[in-house]
């Protein structure tokens, strides 16, 4: 018998304008950061994010840490943030001294469980970062009134959820600032890249100057001043001009990419409903609230046990099923950096009982049924 072909995890999607905007780009004469091509792009970003102030940036973890500097924390300053998130999510603050503390997730949208959020505050608490798990809106208006109530900055790390809504609301416009990726792994890429959503119009003026290694050259191009010069702190977060044309081709197609994306996973979830009750399989929980960006699809099996032998099982049946996050309290660096506001059982449970299906505008209908096949021929 003939194997068939692996079905990747991920393959970074083309959505068919970017080549050529990259083309035009190249002929600009301007190929470096805040071309006009970053210019449009932003404009996409804020009409699509719906936030008062859009920046490009080379990455999200990037755009994470261009928050923490804009949050000017102090060595020894608190950040409340789930354990059960990508490593960038704590770095970006634990690179300003700041210590990470970690609150375990809900059991059902594996997000930050806000009814643990309060009891993890101290008097150096400066802020609350979320993570909106798959594009799941977090329980923003718990979180929001927490936050108002003690005094605190809201960070969004919105890597999942472009798009998304809560009660309405995109997610990106809750947090003082908020940060997306263009990862090739994301919704919408360039390859690599990312944003910072800023919603407090006082942050925008240092913002800028940051993302240019600390100088005010964005005011100087824009005849606010007569010469540039350094200022403040700052790195180089912006991205090359070539990389806002790639991204522009991918916001022209996001409704198309996005359709695509929903198609399979509202297949996944209907398919697999039957097979996953039988045998003990927790699915995906949306609450009525968020409206999701089918950004990843994961189911939970019983335990790890199980969950190593579904994603032997399925590349047996040639699909890549991949597994993710240790949870960062748990982690060498997370116990170096930061603490557990308490014991993390969900996010530890999670960790282990979870497995993602590949899940990319461009894979065929043939190709979704047979990861469908291949899930529900596994036994529990
Ligand atoms: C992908 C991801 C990031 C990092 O994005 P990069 O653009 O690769 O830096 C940060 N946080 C979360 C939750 C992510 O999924």
């Amino acid at each position: 018998m003939q194997t068939p072909s692996l079905i990747p995890f991920n393959v970074p999607y083309l959505a068919g304008p970017e080549l050529e905007h990259v083309t035009q780009a190249s002929k600009t004469g301007h190929l470096s950061g805040d071309g006009v091509y970053t210019k449009i792009a932003t404009e996409e970003l804020k009409r699509l994010t719906g936030a008062r102030g859009v920046l490009l940036t080379t990455s999200c973890t990037h755009a994470l840490e261009m928050a923490a500097l804009l949050l000017s924390l102090a060595p020894g300053d608190e950040v409340i943030m789930p354990s059960f998130t990508f490593v960038s999510t704590a770095n970006a603050f634990v690179l300003r001294g700041a210590v990470p503390v970690f609150v375990d997730s809900r059991p059902d949208t594996l997000n930050v469980d806000e009814r643990q959020i309060e009891a993890a505050l101290s008097p150096r608490t400066k802020a609350i970062v979320v993570m909106h798990y798959g594009g799941v809106a977090c329980e923003m208006s718990a979180i929001t009134a927490i936050a108002e109530r003690h005094g605190l900055s809201v960070i969004e790390d919105n890597a999942h959820g472009l798009g998304a809504t809560y009660r309405g609301q995109p997610l990106g416009t809750f947090g003082e600032m908020a940060t997306q990726s263009f990862h090739e792994t994301k919704n919408i890429h360039c390859g690599e890249g990312g944003a910072l959503l800023i919603n407090n119009d006082e942050l925008w003026e240092r913002a800028e100057i940051l993302r240019e290694k600390g100088t005010n050259r964005s005011q100087f191009f824009r005849g606010a001043i007569d010469k540039y010069t350094w200022v403040d702190l700052g790195s180089s977060y912006l991205p090359s001009d070539l990389l806002a044309a790639f991204l522009l081709g991918q916001l022209e197609q996001f409704e198309s990419i996005q359709a695509q994306r929903h198609r399979i996973w509202t297949r996944y979830d209907t398919d697999l409903a039957k097979w996953a009750q039988r045998h003990g399989v927790d699915r995906p929980s949306i609450p009525s609230e968020a409206a999701h960006p089918a950004h990843l699809y994961y189911l939970l099996l019983p335990d790890v046990d199980r969950r190593q032998a579904f994603i032997a099982h399925m590349r047996e049946y040639g699909v890549m099923a991949v597994f993710h996050y240790v949870p960062l309290h748990s982690s060498p660096a997370g116990r170096r950096f930061g603490r557990a506001a308490s014991s993390c059982h969900v996010a530890e449970q999670s960790s282990q009982r979870l497995v993602r299906l590949p899940l990319y505008a461009g894979l065929t209908e043939s190709d979704c049924e047979r990861v469908i096949d291949a899930a529900t021929s596994f036994r529990v």
